[in-house]
């Protein structure tokens, strides 16, 4: 564990920037609100009968909830907020400050998660412009201590805190494991897909550890991750892997649809039907999803040409901001956690191909500084919909739970390799 409280270098330069941003927080949100925070918000607009009945009107009480979800707030039709006033700000904080607002309001962007005696911060990409800070620099994504206190820890009592569980090799040793993890992330002298498969490999290397034969035996797998040769034969396997990839273009063009449908505000939908187009999955079957990859992989080619260093450094951020901020007790096991982690970097990296805007800038025959800002702009923008639309969605986890099934064995490594080839 890191013997200070640290937080993501990112988030030190974060500044919301309010009305010039593309997005607003809450949209697609779903807003709970505490007991507490309730009869706060209750007392805050007391004098006032227009609020009083707006409050009313705007938020429904959960009879039988847990008393942090005492009520919800009732987003509009479009998704967003009913209390955003003309100039998308919010009129709750703007009136009475940041005490009346529920948790996820006064903490998002941030996200801050205890370990032990210490905290780490870091941030959602669904902001836009904390995925801008994330992604497009190269330091953005280095530890540097907290400062106390923090403007970025206002509600220390919501920090999500991560048990050790004695018990459980995986949460006993997660953080030994994530420095090793984070090492293999490092190394930057092999492909990206070839990490994702390394860490495939520790982590099925690693699967069913007990705590008490741990020390030595865990030791000698980590360091057997650190050999030269071991990782030069990883990466040569891998390399040498050809996978048809139609069929995971479809999986995710059904993901895409499936959250269309769901009516998720018009920027996400301008966006997704935007990639569809552009990669002509609007219709589906077989040949048009082969078609799809076909396109996909000379797209990455170009890309990789023309922009290889700007690319791979918004998915080396990515990754590594991915270790930091999500702690592996999220999933069944460690070769889950890997592969949910080869899922997303898999659908980010279609996806990003996909956007009307590199499919432009795939035409240029030389790198140019426009199309290099073109570029970032299509990046942020698919990270930062992708996080807010599809990750955290209901039927993006359960896909992705499914697929991995136990989460153990090799069966599971084999859809780690299948996914980290995009
Ligand atoms: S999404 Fe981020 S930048 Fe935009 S208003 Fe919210 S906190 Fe500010």
């Amino acid at each position: 564990m890191p013997a200070e409280s640290t937080v993501l270098r990112y988030m030190t330069r974060f500044r919301c920037i309010a009305e010039r941003c593309e997005d607003t927080c809450c949209s697609g949100l779903k807003v709970p609100v505490s007991e507490s925070h309730w009869h706060r918000m209750r007392a805050a607009v007391v004098g006032s009968p227009e609020e009083s009945e707006h409050l009313r009107q705007c938020v429904t009480l959960n009879p039988g909830g847990a008393s942090s979800e005492h009520a919800f707030v009732q987003m509009r039709p479009d998704g967003l907020c009913p209390f955003l006033d003309t100039e998308r700000l919010c009129s709750l904080q703007r009136r009475h400050g940041d005490a009346v607002l529920p948790d996820i309001c006064a903490t998002f962007p941030r996200v801050v998660t205890r370990r032990g005696e210490q905290l780490e911060v870091s941030g959602t990409l669904a902001c836009p412009e904390v995925a801008r800070l994330c992604l497009l620099e190269e330091d953005a994504v280095e530890p540097v201590p907290l400062a106390t206190p923090s403007p970025h820890v206002s509600r220390p009592e919501t920090a999500r805190h991560i048990p050790e569980d004695p018990e459980d090799a995986d949460t006993f040793h997660a953080e030994t494991v994530r420095t090793a993890m984070l090492r293999l992330l490092h190394r930057r002298e092999y492909p990206l897909g070839s990490r994702l498969a390394m860490l495939g490999q520790l982590a099925y290397g690693l699967d069913g550890f007990s705590p008490q034969e741990t020390g030595s035996p865990l030791s000698e797998v980590l360091q057997r991750f650190e050999a030269p040769d071991i990782l030069d034969a990883i990466h040569r396997d891998f390399a040498e892997l050809a996978l048809p990839g139609g069929p995971c273009v479809g999986l995710f063009t059904s993901v895409l649809k499936a959250r269309m449908a769901a009516n998720r505000g018009e920027r996400f939908t301008t966006w997704a039907r935007g990639m569809l187009q552009s990669l002509q999955l609007e219709e589906g079957g077989d040949s048009a999803l082969g078609a799809a990859w076909q396109t996909y992989a000379e797209r990455w080619h170009h890309l990789e040409t023309q922009h290889g260093e700007r690319v791979h450094r918004y998915f080396h951020n990515y990754a590594v901001h991915q270790l930091w901020r999500s702690p592996f007790s999220d999933s069944p096991s460690l070769l889950a956690y890997v592969f949910r982690l080869a899922f997303r970097v898999a659908l980010l990296r279609l996806t990003l191909a996909g956007h009307p805007r590199v499919e432009e800038l795939c035409r240029e025959p030389s790198p140019t500084h426009e199309a290099r800002e073109q570029l970032d702009r299509a990046a942020v923008e698919t990270f930062q919909l992708v996080a807010k639309h599809v990750e955290q969605a209901p039927d993006f986890l359960s896909l992705a739970e499914g697929l991995v099934g136990t989460g153990r064995g090799e069966e599971t490594l084999g859809k780690v390799l299948v996914f980290a080839t995009f």
